[in-house]
């Protein structure tokens, strides 16, 4: 196989800035002095996240690592607003987690169909048109436009199915999905045949149906590290119950008790909640059974821990059928897939206050800019009180509002920052 199963990728994204506003008059021949018409800028494009059905892997994440979008263009004079930039739509396979790279913190669980938007694109700045006051008919200034907003993140498929099969490599998961769904996965009578996770939709009966997913086998002591096995453990993390299959035969010599506790170990020692996730037993290859001995003994152990156990040939198509009723009407008691809420707290970014900022004094209004400052207003959230607070204190911090008074502002002076405007109080 050339390359491996792809199911997580570290990616940046960042939204697009935006525009800057204009600053321009209105000229005409035989006009003395015309009134500001300098344009906005327009918007930054944001990044957005959509599930496409037709990506089952992180594959395309392998190579491309940066997605940015479009800025937004300048305003022009004649109140001509700036294009925005176009978003960029990122698409993942169904059951994508985001995380932040940092914190590893689930950001969002891309299983349903909704776009989400992972970074907003920058404000575009607006033109002097809008600074025309009685009092200041002659704006000369205009804002620039903000950075639009950029994330570390990691992509990890965590896939969505009803049902996971498990057990050792070769007796027969692969086989079983492939007779009950019409998924085509590779089937062959050697170990580690699955590299990738297959899912296939069962139909049990007219208006039921479930979602199999058939994982690469584990191995024992693959939580040590040994083969595959471990990693793959988290595509089975969502579903509601484990149909776990078992060699019956000892066609190859195996002993289907221990191999069951050696599966249950293995899932134990990845996550003790999975280990009690709900299983049915698949004892399977009872065509080739030469005693019962192995299958009985398999039946006395898993009924006494409480398990269903049914017989079955998956190569034979014998029995299958009424094991997937039987899974069809375990899950209809169970709660659904589980969709992971989000744990990520957007949290004030590390903003060097250091570099002085230009404040300049245009008609009376205190102009301050400079690029920590973009930063820090495109980093705070002004709706919410701890953000404002925050970008408060980072101010007061910085000396800015020292040097201001040194300059002579007074209450009620007005002061500009951006897309911001207040009154200055001390
Ligand atoms: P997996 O590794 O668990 O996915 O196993 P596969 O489905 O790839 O099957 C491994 C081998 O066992 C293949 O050669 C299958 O044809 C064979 N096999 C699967 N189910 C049965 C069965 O019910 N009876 C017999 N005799 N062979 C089976
Ligand atoms: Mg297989």
């Amino acid at each position: 196989m050339a390359t491996s199963f792809i199911d997580k990728a570290r990616i940046t994204v960042r939204a697009g800035k935006g525009g800057n506003g204009a600053v321009s008059f209105h000229r005409e021949k035989y006009v003395a002095a015309g009134g500001p018409d300098g344009g906005d800028g327009g918007q930054g494009g944001s990044i957005i996240v959509q599930v496409d059905d037709n990506m089952s892997t992180l594959m395309d994440f392998r190579y491309k690592r940066k997605y940015v979008a479009e800025n937004g263009v300048d305003g022009q004079g004649a109140r001509k607003s700036g294009k925005d930039g176009k978003s960029l739509t990122i698409k993942v396979p169904r059951g994508t987690l985001i995380r932040d790279a940092e914190t590893n913190e689930i950001i969002k669980d891309m299983s349903d169909s909704e776009p989400f938007v992972l970074c907003r694109g920058g404000k575009g700045g607006w033109g002097n048109t809008h600074f025309a006051t009685p009092t200041r008919q002659v704006p000369r200034f205009a804002k620039a436009g903000l950075p639009g907003e950029s994330h570390d993140v990691v992509l990890e498929l965590k896939l969505l199915a009803d049902v996971g099969l498990v057990g050792f490599p070769n007796v027969g998961k692969s086989t079983l999905l492939s007779v009950v769904s019409k998924a085509q996965p590779k089937i062959a009578n050697y170990h580690f045949t699955t590299l990738y996770p297959n899912l296939g939709v069962v139909y049990v009966d007219e208006g039921v149906s479930f979602v199999m997913a058939d994982i690469p086998g584990i191995i024992e002591g693959a939580s040590g590290g040994a083969g595959l096995g471990h990693d793959f453990l988290r595509h089975i993390d969502r579903c509601r119950l484990l149909v776990h299959v078992v060699d019956v035969s000892g066609s190859e010599g195996r002993d289907p008790v221990a191999d069951f506790d050696a599966i249950c170990e293995e899932l134990k020692q990845y996550s003790p909640e999975l280990a009690t996730r709900p299983q049915i037993v698949a004892a399977n290859k009872t065509d080739i059974c030469e005693t019962t001995e192995g299958l009985d003994a398999l039946r006395r152990h898993v009924e006494a821990l409480g398990y269903p156990l049914y017989e079955i040939s998956a190569a034979a198509h014998k029995g299958t059928r009424e094991l997937v009723r039987k899974v069809a009407e375990a899950l209809s008691a169970l709660p659904p897939v589980a969709v992971y809420e989000p744990e990520y707290v957007p949290r004030p970014a590390e903003v060097d206050t250091s570099a002085p900022l230009s404040i300049e004094v245009v008609d009376g209004v205190w102009i301050v800019e400079g690029p920590w400052l973009q930063r820090l207003i495109a980093n705070t959230n002004f709706g919410d009180y701890e953000s404002r607070n925050w970008f408060d204190k980072m101010l007061r911090e910085s000396g800015l509002f020292a040097r201001m008074e040194e300059m002579g502002i007074q209450d009620g002076d007005t002061v500009s920052m951006y897309n911001l405007e207040f009154d200055y109080q001390r």
